[in-house]
Parts: C-alpha cells; sequence; structure tokens
C-alpha cells in the first residue's frame, strides 16, 4: 500500500509519498507560493530519479496537488507508474475541537466537523480543508484520512483541560485547553515505550517537542494527562517567536499605552516575540548560540529562559503524574541542539537524571543519553508526524 500525506498550509503544500510495506518514503516536496507564483521542490527518494526544484505556475492548491501528482508519476521524476497506484491520502489537519479524539475517513460530514472549527484555528483549518479538497478535485474518489493535531490530547480530564473562566464560555463556545502538536507527542511517546521494551499502559512519559513552535505533553499509560499549549497554540513555553504564557493585563496595558489594537498587539506576541524578541537576534537557536557564545546577553538569557521554562512544565508534569519513568526531547531543538539538553538536563538532578555527554553528542537518531543507572531515562527521538499520519490513513483505510 503507497500513501501520500499531505500538509497544507496558506499558500505551501508538503507531502511524502510512503510506501507502508517498508515504512520507506518514497518521494518528498514541497509547493511554495501558492497563490502567488508558485514552486515546486520534488525528491525523489528510490530509483535514483533526480530532483525537480523549479518554478511552475500554482494559482491555488488544486495546480500545486496536480504538480505534485505529476511529478510522482513522471517518468523522469516519478517513482510511481501512475495515480493508481496511491492507495490513499493522509491529511493532516490542525484542529478537530472535541470532535474529533482519533483520525477520521474524510466524508462529507467530516469536512463540514473540520469547518465548524475553523473558528478555532482561522489560519490552519481553511488550509488544510483547501489541500484537502485540491486532493479530491485532482484524485476522485482515493480514499481520505484527517489526522488532527489536537487528537491525542482529548484524553485530557477537566481539571486539565478547563480555564477558571465562567463556565459558559466552555460549554457555549468550546473555550478550553486543546493543545497541539499531538502526532508529534503520540509518535515519540510510543516509539519510547518501544525503546523502553515496555507496554506504554504501564510508563508515565513527558514529550518536550521543542522547534520553532515548542510544547511538552505530560503521557499516563500512553494517555496526554496534560499539554502546555492552549485553547491556541501562542502559550506555555516561549517559542521562536511566540511568547508563551503571558498576563493578559500585559495586553491591556500595552494596547493603552501605544493605542495598539488587539491585532496588532496579537501579531507582536505571535511574530515578534519568544527568544526573538528577548533576544533581538533571531529566532533560530543556532544563532542565538552563536550570540551568546559571542557574549551577547540577551542571546544568553533568551537561552536561559526557554531552558527555565521547559525544565519549569516539565517538572509540574512530574508532580501532575506523581512520576516520571522518561523525559524525551524532539523536534528541531530538541534532535539537533545537545548543548540546550543539557541546559534543560542540569535542572533534573531531583529526578536523579544524568546524562551521558558522548551519547549526547549524537545526532539523527533515537537514542538513550542518560547513563544506565539514571533513575529516570532520557531519550532523543527524531519525531515522524508524517509517519504516523501514513500508519493513521493505513489503519483507518484497510
Ligand atoms: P522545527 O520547527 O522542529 O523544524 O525546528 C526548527 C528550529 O530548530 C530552528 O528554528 C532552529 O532554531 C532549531 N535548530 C535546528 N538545528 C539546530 C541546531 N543544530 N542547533 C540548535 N537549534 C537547531
Amino acid at each position: 500500500m503507497k500513501i501520500l500525506v499531505i500538509n497544507a498550509g496558506s499558500s505551501s503544500l508538503k507531502y511524502q509519498l510512503i510506501d507502508m510495506e517498508t515504512e520507506q518514503v518514497m518521494a518528498k516536496g514541497l509547493c511554495e507560493r501558492i497563490g502567488i507564483d508558485g514552486h515546486l521542490k520534488h525528491s525523489p527518494l528510490v530509483g535514483g530519479k533526480p530532483v525537480f526544484d523549479e518554478d511552475l505556475p500554482m494559482p491555488t492548491h488544486s495546480e500545486a496537488i496536480a504538480a505534485v501528482i505529476d511529478k510522482l508519476t513522471s517518468p523522469e521524476y516519478g517513482v510511481v507508474a501512475s495515480m493508481s497506484e496511491i492507495d490513499a491520502v493522509g491529511h493532516r489537519v490542525v484542529h478537530g475541537g472535541e470532535k474529533f479524539a482519533s483520525s477520521v475517513r474524510i466524508d462529507e460530514a467530516v469536512m463540514a466537523a473540520i469547518e465548524e472549527c475553523v473558528p478555532f484555528a482561522p489560519l490552519h483549518n481553511p488550509a488544510n480543508i483547501t489541500g484537502i479538497n485540491a486532493c479530491r478535485a485532482v484524485m476522485g474518489d482515493v480514499p481520505m484520512v484527517a489526522v488532527f493535531d489536537t487528537a491525542f490530547h482529548q484524553t485530557m480530564p477537566g481539571k486539565a483541560y478547563m480555564y477558571a473562566v465562567p463556565y459558559e464560555y466552555y460549554q457555549n463556545d468550546g473555550i478550553r485547553r486543546y493543545g497541539f502538536h499531538g502526532t508529534s507527542h503520540r509518535y515519540v511517546s510510543s516509539r519510547c515505550a518501544e525503546l523502553l521494551g515496555k507496554p506504554i499502559e504501564g510508563l508515565k512519559l513527558i514529550s518536550c517537542h521543542m522547534g520553532n513552535g515548542s510544547s511538552i505533553c505530560a503521557i499516563d499509560g500512553g494517555k496526554c494527562v496534560d499539554t502546555s499549549m492552549g485553547f491556541t497554540p501562542l502559550v506555555g513555553l516561549p517559542m521562536g517567536t511566540r511568547c508563551g504564557d503571558l498576563d493578559t493585563g500585559v495586553v491591556q496595558f500595552i494596547m493603552n499605552k501605544y493605542g495598539f489594537s488587539i491585532d496588532e498587539v496579537l501579531n507582536i506576541l505571535n511574530k515578534k516575540s519568544g527568544v526573538l524578541g528577548v533576544s533581538g537576534v533571531s529566532s533560530d537557536f543556532r544563532d542565538l548560540d552563536n550570540a551568546a557564545a559571542q557574549g551577547n546577553d540577551r542571546a544568553r538569557l533568551a537561552l536561559d529562559m526557554f531552558a527555565y521554562w521547559v525544565a519549569k512544565v516539565t517538572g509540574s508534569y512530574v508532580a501532575a503524574m506523581n512520576g516520571v519513568d522518561a523525559i524525551i526531547f524532539t523536534a528541531g531543538v530538541g534532535e539537533n541542539s545537545a548543548s540546550m539538553r543539557a541546559s534543560i538536563a542540569a535542572y533534573f538532578g531531583y529526578l536523579g537524571v544524568s546524562i551521558d555527554e558522548a551519547a549526547n553528542a549524537k545526532r539523527g537518531q533515537d537514542i538513550m543519553i542518560s547513563t544506565p543507572d539514571s533513575k529516570v531515562k532520557v531519550f532523543v527521538i527524531p519525531t515522524n508526524e508524517e509517519l504516523v499520519i501514513a500508519r493513521d490513513t493505513r489503519d483507518i483505510i484497510g
């Protein structure tokens, strides 16, 4: 079975074609500047075919999908002979609200429910819907599955997902913590249980997804019991450009003092804050490492704040679960920054964590970076959201 995984943004579309017999990625690529001019980078990973990396007109997502199918099946760049070899399509969908606690096969009712979740994710869900509609237009009745970023977090108990505001806002409007990065937290936690050689049902795990966006998830017995992102992906840890947790009084203060509209303030909190805002240098942790090494105090402060917040939230989840067996680092920063992992792990002395420096220096593999006698184990597990989407799609399509 071959499954096409699609992650559609407002002007971009990422894809992977995965052979489910081997779980090997056959080809992957990215359409960019959809609706502007259009560019496709298509990389075949089997058969020794060349990379295609050129501008292509893409007025809408339909032309983008058509270009992807064309390249996947072309004699020069293709990895399959025709579209009929693609058995199903798995779509990443950001927000499933309380309607979806797991992945589902897409039909008209599911499309309507995803549409109903648009107010919760006004930038992302419309792009995901556009991507699905474009695929349906180009690929006809190839079965399709939606995999939601929020679904894994639907097992949180009320005490974790409720906000202490008048109950009507939850009841009438669905105001609550939803959480994001669920597909990533699900993948790394189940992989961690495999690496530990223990059933996940008996494990308490904390997964730290640290990339441009960052969130932490407490996973007890394989189920999410708390997570740091909330109603939106703005809160929790300070991120590349997002502020993380913030006293709402700050919003009012800035609006009054500078005469900003709420949209202007939200733009600052989403795009100009986080480690970029604090450092004034960059949202990229590599740039911050370099600047801090050259004595830039604000870059050092931004890095220290990030490590502190990861340690603080992780500690609160140890308390929430009354213990932890393993802590997992994943995503761009978690997978690549040995120095950030070491800074965070330095807070975990009370857990009996000790880090194996040689293991921590390695990259690009699933690895335990704690010493064998460390009471709580620490892992680096490269995330693979596409593989989860493909597996869910296979399981649902059968
Ligand atoms: P993601 O959102 O998971 O793609 O992560 C992207 C982020 O990972 C980038 O913005 C960088 O800050 C970070 N990153 C990638 N490689 C490194 C590295 N070698 N050291 C530190 N940070 C890194």
